[in-house]
């Protein structure tokens, strides 16, 4: 069993070295991760310039990139063995809801899923979060049950841990994503010569967190595991969107 490990907040954040440390009692694991923090680069790959990779140590790789740069060079050709499962993580601060179409945590988990292994994609909630302990102890039931798993295609896992002392964790919930109200508003501020500088505002609260989503289920006390599908496709608006060409013989197409 090989297992990849990559993160957004990058290779010296605490929640990878607690989840690397617990992936090496389940196989040889191979930590390939950002050289710096890169919370927020969703799947975004580097194709502008050459991106370099240092070994820090054995198996051990820091990458002057993001997140699915990560996993894809690795996949692609960097390692020079294949790998059976990619593990993101732990994230500092939650993913939930619409987050996960921003987080490179989970961005990570979508290009191994992409190359076809199974992935899955671990956060702990709070901006401070603690108990990185408790992460990986998590960490290793899941990825353990997921290795003996056969998943759809183009599925992944993506988890909230509560920040608790692993005996305070309730158990475990399978959930939907919820959904956050509109980011907060643009931050104005000024340099030292007094030039205007922006701050994106922090993500909504959430909207929809009711019984059910992931929100609800940390809110409890419990894990939360929303099983993600990549097919994007909305399905139910075909035909609302197909009837544009029934209903109005004006639409011509111009070439
Ligand atoms: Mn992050």
């Amino acid at each position: 069993m090989r297992i990849l490990v990559c993160n957004d907040d990058g290779i010296h954040a605490d929640g990878i070295k607690a989840l690397a440390h617990e992936m090496k009692n389940l196989g040889e694991t191979i930590v390939m991760a950002p050289d710096r923090n890169q919370s927020g680069a969703s799947q975004a790959l580097t194709l502008s310039h050459p991106v370099r990779i240092r070994e820090l140590d054995k198996a051990f790789y820091s990458v002057e990139g993001t997140p699915a740069d990560c996993v894809h060079m690795a996949l692609t050709g960097f390692l020079p063995h294949p790998v059976d499962i990619v593990v993101s993580g732990i994230n500092h601060g939650s993913n939930l809801g619409d987050d996960v179409l921003y987080s490179g945590t989970v961005a990570a988990a979508i290009e191994g899923c992409n190359m076809g292994l199974k992935s899955i994609a671990f956060s702990m909630i709070g901006r401070h979060s603690k108990h990185f302990k408790t992460g990986a102890r998590i960490a290793k039931i899941l990825v353990a049950k997921l290795i003996k798993t056969q998943l759809p295609a183009k599925t992944l896992l993506n988890v909230n841990i509560p920040d608790l002392p692993f005996d305070e964790i309730r158990g475990f919930q399978v959930t939907r994503l919820g959904t956050r109200r509109r980011a907060d508003p643009l931050i104005q501020s000024a340099d030292p010569r007094g030039l205007p500088l922006y701050w994106i505002g922090a993500s909504g609260e959430e909207e929809d967190g009711g019984p059910g989503t992931d929100f609800y289920a940390i809110k409890q006390g419990y894990v939360s595991i929303t099983p993600i599908n990549l097919d994007l496709t909305h399905y139910k608006v075909f035909e609302q969107v197909g009837r544009w060409f029934e209903m109005h013989s004006d639409v011509v197409l111009d070439n």
